[in-house]
């Protein structure tokens, strides 16, 4: 204990970091954890919250998401916090396709004035590297990591919209990021695979949403796995690999992770875990994604694999559009652009799937979504733990509250989800970020500019 009078006590719950649970009260101190005492300890606080017999988490991180779309940082930071989440790490960058002129360093500067002004939860940015960046990354670069950017995002594939880098292109922006203490995450799909295919079905007439998850084969995903590594390995540059969905890949990332090099990190999300190529039928261009939905076979490996401890980290990649925008939702599959909505449900939908079915452990779950993302992105441990010292963002979690998703009760502008009617137990009930109440039983609190930008810290 290092005060007297906390600022708000936490009393009575069960408190969950990713090696375990116990039971302990929280003390909180200018947006700070000050302390953490057992139940008995009658330590004052100026406001008692009562969270017996309810969970106690660290403040979820979303790891992967793009402001960029229907939303921007202002609605998608509602339907974080309103979803447990307390940290967000979207991906910026000076992108053609998302409308961005002006230089990597332009995007970020502009990012953190937009967050900082509209947001309501705390956010770090990634940076995107598209061909564009080329010529300039090697000033660019330790620019932008001087603002606390340090992880950045490259495509190998989509080269139609500009944003697909070839090996050599890859390599160099390794060896810049690898100088600079950075990493790089790969959209890895091999982008030649995908042209093709989507040509060749296009002049068949093959046009109906069940086509789509044939253009992307799975084996274009672990192709790309391995080749990236492999380009990693001779740079020796750190690697985050998101939204991997496929069995073939996970084959890829075990022998990778049996050699010890490179040094990367693996991420997937709730909708790989969740649905199959069947959404494709029901749900036409609204599932449309990419990576896309896969078998059944590959749902399965993708949950053993987080149960394996393969995958790191679980987050959204939240890129949702309007109904309207995805038309024409069953003519031409190719015309619709990729993306979901999913950041509010994130965790209910991780932790109804995951934990309540018996297929990983809540402490597991949260080292998934908080410490993970915080130790690999340079938060940690001021995020992604509740210990001394670090940020009081917290989470109270009812694990017997019943609710019925359903988009019209979300805080994102994307007017679907694709988990209507899904019932999940277990529900946010309170949301804390440095002290400061988020959302109180789905009741949006906090004001925008309320987020302030934390820059990732190298080790
Ligand atoms: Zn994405």
């Amino acid at each position: 204990m290092k005060i007297k009078t906390a600022d708000m006590a936490i009393k009575g719950g069960i408190l969950v970091n990713s090696k375990g649970v116990r039971q302990a009260d929280i003390f909180i101190k200018d947006g700070i954890v000050d302390s953490i005492e057992p139940h008995y300890s009658a330590k004052p606080a100026t406001k008692i919250i009562d969270a017996s017999g309810k969970f106690v988490l660290p403040g979820i991180i979303d790891a992967h998401l793009h402001p960029v779309y229907a939303d921007r940082i202002d609605t998608l930071s509602k339907a974080a916090a309103c979803g447990g989440i307390t940290t967000l790490i979207p991906y910026i960058g000076a992108v053609k396709a998302w409308g961005k002129t002006g230089t990597i360093f332009d995007a970020v500067k502009d990012f953190i004035e937009e967050g900082e002004k509209n947001s309501v939860v705390d956010f770090g940015i990634h940076c995107t590297l598209t061909r564009d960046d080329m010529d300039k990354m090697a000033t660019m670069i330790p620019k932008v990591v001087e603002m606390g950017v340090i992880s950045f995002k490259a495509f190998m594939a989509y080269a139609r919209r500009g944003m697909k880098l070839e090996d050599e292109e890859l390599m160099k922006s390794m060896e810049i990021l690898a100088e600079n203490g950075a990493s790089l995450a790969v959209h890895a799909e091999n982008g030649n695979i995908l042209d093709y295919l989507e040509d060749r079905f296009t002049d068949q007439g093959s046009l109906g949403p069940e086509f789509y998850p044939a253009t992307h084969p799975s084996l274009a995903e672990a192709e790309a796995i391995f080749r990236v590594l492999t380009l990693a390995k001779v740079i020796k540059c750190p690697i985050y690999l998101p939204h991997v969905s496929a069995y073939e890949s996970l084959e890829v990332i075990r022998l990778f992770k049996g050699w010890g090099e490179p040094v990367f990190f693996t991420e997937t999300c709730p909708h790989y875990l969740t649905f199959t190529d069947e959404e494709m039928k029901k749900r036409g261009a609204l599932a449309k994604m990419a990576p896309p939905l896969r078998k059944k076979k590959d749902v399965e490996a993708v949950w053993k694999a987080v149960e394996e401890g393969l995958i790191d980290v679980i987050s959204s990649d939240a890129a949702g559009h309007l109904v309207k925008t995805k038309e024409p939702l069953w003519d031409n599959i190719f015309k619709s652009p990729y993306g979901i909505p999913g950041l509010e449900t994130m965790f209910t939908v991780a932790y109804d799937e995951g934990v309540n079915k018996g297929k990983i452990t809540l402490p597991h779950l949260v080292k998934l979504t908080c410490e993970n993302p915080a130790r690999i992105f340079g938060l940690y441990p001021r995020k992604g733990v509740l210990q001394e010292d670090s940020d009081a963002d917290v989470v109270i979690f009812d694990p017997g509250v019943s609710h019925t998703i359903k988009a019209k009760n979300q805080h994102l502008k994307v007017d679907y989800s694709m988990y209507e009617g899904k019932v999940c137990m277990g529900s946010p009930i309170l949301v804390i970020q440095r002290g400061n109440i988020l959302m109180e039983e789905g009741e949006l609190k906090a004001e925008p500019g309320q987020g302030k930008y934390i820059p990732g810290k190298k080790d």
